[in-house]
């Protein structure tokens, strides 16, 4: 299958067109992809594109937001020294 991308139907979005590699064949078709979650956010926002987060963002960040707590209720050991 041969792919050739067509147009843009929005940022987000494009159509594309493929064909098989066999001329005897003639089979085409036209399909479509779409960008739908974000997984790292863009450093230079664009206002006209707003994706939800993907899960695997989501957990990246509530792990991250958790470690940086907990880190933050760790004593080190000069604070265990000093209690002891
Ligand atoms: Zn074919």
């Amino acid at each position: 299958m041969l792919f050739r991308y067509g147009r843009y139907l929005h940022p987000l979005m494009i159509r594309f067109y493929a064909r098989c590699e066999s001329e005897a064949c003639g089979f085409s078709a036209v399909g479509q992809s779409e960008l739908t979650h974000e997984l790292c956010p863009s450093q230079q926002q664009n206002p006209d594109v707003q994706l939800p987060k993907s899960q695997d963002s989501l957990r990246r960040e509530a792990a991250v937001t958790y470690r940086r707590q907990f880190e933050g209720r760790q004593l080190d050991m000069a604070d265990l020294l000093e209690q002891a």
